[in-house]
């Protein structure tokens, strides 16, 4: 039996052999520690995602619309402007959908740790009210939902992003793999770099440029401030994705040889080209002091940093053309940012029974 399936009913050392020590827990492939026993916790670093998580709980619905919904239907906007939030919305509209079905059907079995999984639950219930947000912009807009959800398959930019993510899902359905082999972790090694370094940690963030441009004008900003909720979810799971990285490599020294640490930065270097490729079509004539130079500068100095965070060489020494961009996520990183805030979860509602 695969250790994955094993690991969701068995537990060794929880019955006759006495307990099990945090020691003794394993981030993948772990056939000693039952899963359904979160403590002794061992990742604290995962736990911690988990209550940072949780502490920005928001909803797409407390975010009111009317001035966007306003500014949408007037002359407000140049062409060129309605192009660059069409594609934005229907890029990450369909992504955020690639992101949680990754996480439930090919990531979560593989991660055998209960502090891990249950970040993964948090992350996945996140990227649920991410594709909410989306469905929730369309309808306060009016826009064409077909024309926004079918963005993935009709603007070659957008499919070609998606396409390198879903041959990694497809990688690990697939009937070869075998997570208890090298090559089975240097797979799931490269599902995770891919989703979270690559789509979380790079194709995301031209985006959030683009949008919160906008809002940095004072335009569109219901949409803006959306998308500050998703960044500052996202900057929590790129963080998180990055300590699993970095944590299974440690677990497994063997499987990160140098043609692995090569075929990486290869592929990242496909997807900042992708990237780059995204951002001209969004942008085919430059606006808002957004052009091409500039994306290509950010693009390459976002995958540089990327690449240091698991270890790797950067690629570009690029510089950041948006250095507001860091303050925005630093900003989004302190607790009581959103003022506007409606609603408090802590307090709830009242049960009713009847
Ligand atoms: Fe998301
Ligand atoms: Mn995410």
């Amino acid at each position: 039996m695969n250790p994955s399936e094993l690991s969701t009913v068995n537990h060794p050392l929880s019955t006759a052999e006495g307990r099990f020590a945090a020691k003794d827990k394993r981030l993948v492939n772990c056939e000693e520690v039952d899963v359904n026993q979160l403590m002794p916790l061992k990742y604290h670093w995962a736990w911690e995602h988990y209550l940072n998580g949780c502490a920005n709980h928001w909803m797409p619905t407390e975010v009111a619309m009317h001035k966007d919904i306003e500014q949408w239907r007037s002359n407000v906007l140049t062409d060129d402007e309605r192009r660059v939030i069409m594609r934005n919305l229907g890029f990450f509209a369909t992504a955020e959908s690639l992101v949680g079905n990754n996480l439930v059907l090919a990531i979560f079995r593989h991660v055998t740790n209960a502090e891990c999984r249950q970040y993964l639950l948090r992350q996945a219930f996140e990227e649920a009210v991410h594709s909410h947000t989306f469905l929730y912009i369309v309808e306060s807009l009016g826009l064409d939902e077909g024309e926004v959800f079918n963005m993935y398959h009709e603007v070659p930019a957008i499919a070609a992003k998606d396409r390198l993510e879903m041959e990694l899902t497809a990688e690990i359905l697939s009937g070869d793999f075998d997570a208890r082999t090298p090559e089975g972790v240097q797979t799931f090694l490269k599902n995770l770099i891919g989703y979270y370094l690559i789509m979380e940690g790079i194709f995301f963030y031209t985006g959030f440029v683009m949008v919160l441009s906008f809002h940095r004008r004072n335009i569109m900003t219901g949409i803006g401030e959306q998308f500050q909720y998703i960044l500052r979810d996202e900057s929590i799971h790129l963080n998180f994705g990055i300590d699993l990285i970095n944590g299974i490599k440690a677990e497994n020294p063997d499987v990160w040889t140098a043609d692995f640490q090569a075929m990486i930065i290869t592929r990242v270097k496909e997807a900042v080209e992708l990237e780059i490729d995204y951002a001209n079509d969004c942008l085919p004539n430059g606006i808002l002091g957004l052009n091409r130079e500039s994306f290509r500068s950010y693009v390459e100095h976002i995958a540089d940093r990327r690449l240091e965070r698991i270890g790797l060489p950067t690629q570009y020494g690029s510089t950041n053309p948006f250095p507001w961009m860091s303050e925005t996520v630093d900003l989004a990183k302190e607790k009581n940012f959103f003022e506007t805030r409606v609603t408090e979860y802590q307090s709830g509602t009242t049960l009713s029974w009847d």
